[in-house]
This record gives structure tokens, C-alpha cells and sequence, in this order.
């Protein structure tokens, strides 16, 4: 089967606190995700374009937390992560901490294409990006007053924050690291993750997401992956490449591989997220242990669904 999954990230969401108006505009963008990647699919393309197309339109978006719309640091700026992987070649490309590109899953789709590297990180990715003539925009382009005030919320705190589980936060306004997993009439797999991060990092800190094998992972032989969550544990457990070695040495299906790596080992060591992902015969699971994740999946001959809880 040849489909396409998307999600807007996963965290803890207050049903209660979610207006009908909110929802509809959350489901809506999933499902101009969903479609721009379908559209693809329908055409031919391979699922790295049908993926990254979807990645784009949630980036574009400023309801969730990539390129326009994404977290502010500790220092009130945007430090975006991004990666994407080819399930046919195994190859793959990431960046990490950049600033001013408005696109980043484009540039890693640069990196991977473009360079002889796999990840390039802040001024480095930047400077890669200048040389193959991206555009860039200013920090202005990536401001909502939203995500400010998420940040002068916790801006006195230690730690990092899923934006999503940020306390205060009305559940009717903006969260969201962004993915898509896909396979096309090929029969190729691929996957991408965008996000700001979490709330309030510093250090330089970079989570999962640009990881390859933790946030993002794919494999002709198994699936396509790509999670949302407290990245730090997505590391640890190096959950993207877990789901796949599940399947390939152990021989589970996509469905008892995701209950293994999301509501068991990442329950138990205390990692809250979730995950999109699609196997080799195209079968689709959306698994999360938070209260809710943004998500999407369509088939090329069905309709677009989208849920959030
Ligand atoms: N996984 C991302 C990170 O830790 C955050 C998220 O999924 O929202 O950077």
C-alpha cells in the first residue's frame, strides 16, 4: 500500500481546554500536510519528496513548532533541528541548531544530497546553506507572541520543555515538533522530523529530531520512522532504530514492535512522546504515551484522517 503520515507532536494536551475553532485549524493544516504528500505519491514521486512536501507545509504553518512558529531558546532566540532519511539507499541528512532558514528539512535534504556528510550543526549548517544559496530570513519571520510568552513562563526555570506540556499553556494555541513517514508505489520508505526543540533550551542543546536513529530513522527491509517527544530519552533509547532492529532481528510486526518501544521501555524509563510510522508493506501506526499527539495518515486511495487525543 502506498500511504502517507504526519504528526504536529505529542505532549500533554488538555482536551478540556481545546475549542472546537482550535481544533479544526490543527486538523486542517494536518490535512494539508497530509494531501500535499499524497498529491506526490499520485504523481509518481518518491516518498523523500512526498515527506519532505509534507514537512514543509508544517513548517510553513505557525501552529507548531518548526521553522515559522518554533520555540524560543533560553537566549529568546530559534535554534531549529531537522533530518530525514532515504529507506531505499540508507542515506541520510541533518542539521542542527541553525538559525534563519525557514526550511530546514530542505537543507537536510541538501546535506544528504549535496555533501559527503550525514549532520551539520549552527553556523557550519549555515554557512553549507549560504554556499548552495538558501535564503534567509530574519529572527522576526520565526517570532509568535505565543511561544514568547511560553518562554517568560519558564525563562527563571532550569530545565528544558516539551512546548506542548508547558503548564499554563492553553491547549488552543500552538505546539508541535512536525514529522512525516511515507512509502511510494516504489515501494520506498522514507521519513523527516523538523522542530525547534523544547522551551527555554540552552547550551546549545539539540534533542532527537536531527538524531538519525533516534528521532528519525528509515529502512526498505523494516519502516520509516520519525518521533516527537522528550528528546533526551528519544536519545537514550534510540527509539527510531529500536522500532526498526524490533522488526529485523526479532521479527515483530510494526504494531508489537511500536507497543515495545513506546508503551513499554519508554514508559518505564519515563520518556513522554510518541511516533509516526510505516512498514514495507505500507501498514501505518501512530503510537503515543502522552495525553495526545497531532497526527494524520492517508492511503493513496482513501480518505485523509486526522486526530489529536
Ligand atoms: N523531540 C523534540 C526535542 O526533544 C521535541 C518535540 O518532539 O516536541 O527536541
Amino acid at each position: 500500500m502506498t500511504g502517507i503520515a504526519v504528526h504536529g507532536g505529542a505532549g500533554t494536551l488538555d482536551r478540556a481546554a481545546m475549542t472546537p475553532e482550535a481544533e479544526a485549524l490543527y486538523r486542517s493544516a494536518l490535512q494539508e500536510a497530509l494531501l500535499a504528500g499524497d498529491a506526490l505519491l499520485k504523481s509518481g514521486a518518491s516518498a523523500i519528496d512526498a515527506v519532505i512536501a509534507a514537512v514543509k507545509v508544517l513548517e510553513d504553518c505557525p501552529l507548531f513548532n518548526a521553522g515559522k512558529g518554533a520555540v524560543f531558546t533560553h537566549n529568546k532566540t530559534h535554534e531549529l533541528d531537522a533530518s530525514l532519511m532515504c529507506g531505499k539507499t540508507l542515506k541520510a541528512g541533518a542539521v542542527a541548531g541553525i538559525a534563519g532558514v525557514p526550511n530546514p528539512i530542505v537543507l537536510a535534504r541538501e546535506v544528504m544530497d549535496h555533501s559527503e556528510h550525514v549532520l551539520l550543526c549552527g553556523k557550519g549548517a549555515e554557512d553549507f546553506a549560504r554556499h548552495r544559496g538558501f535564503q534567509f530570513q530574519p529572527e522576526s519571520y520565526f517570532h509568535t507572541d505565543f511561544r514568547y510568552n511560553q518562554l517568560l513562563q519558564v525563562i527563571h526555570e532550569e530545565g528544558a520543555f516539551l512546548d506542548h506540556s508547558v503548564s499554563t499553556s492553553p491547549p488552543d494555541k500552538k505546539f508541535g515538533t512536525v514529522g512525516a513517514v511515507a512509502r511510494d508505489v516504489q515501494g520506498n520508505l522514507a521519513a523527516a522530523t523538523s522542530t525547534g526543540g523544547m522551551t527555554n533550551k540552552r547550551w546549545g542543546r539539540a534533542g532527537d529530531s536531527p538524531i538519525i536513529g533516534a528521532g528519525t530513522y528509515a529502512n526498505n527491509n523494516t519502516c520509516a520512522v520519525s518521533c516527537t517527544g522528550h528528546g533526551e530519552f528519544f536519545i537514550r533509547s534510540v527509539v527510531a532504530y529500536d522500532l526498526s532492529c524490533l522488526m529485523e532481528y526479532k521479527g515483530l510486526s510494526l504494531e508489537q514492535a511500536c507497543h515495545e518501544v513506546v508503551n513499554k521501555k519508554l514508559v518505564e524509563r519515563g520518556g513522554e512522546g510518541g511516533l509516526i510510522a510505516i512498514d514495507a508493506l505500507g501498514n501505518i501506526c501512530l503510537p503515543f504515551n502522552s495525553t495526545g499527539m497531532y497526527r494524520g495518515w492517508k492511503y493513496i486511495d482513501s480518505e485523509p484522517f486526522t486526530a489529536i487525543y
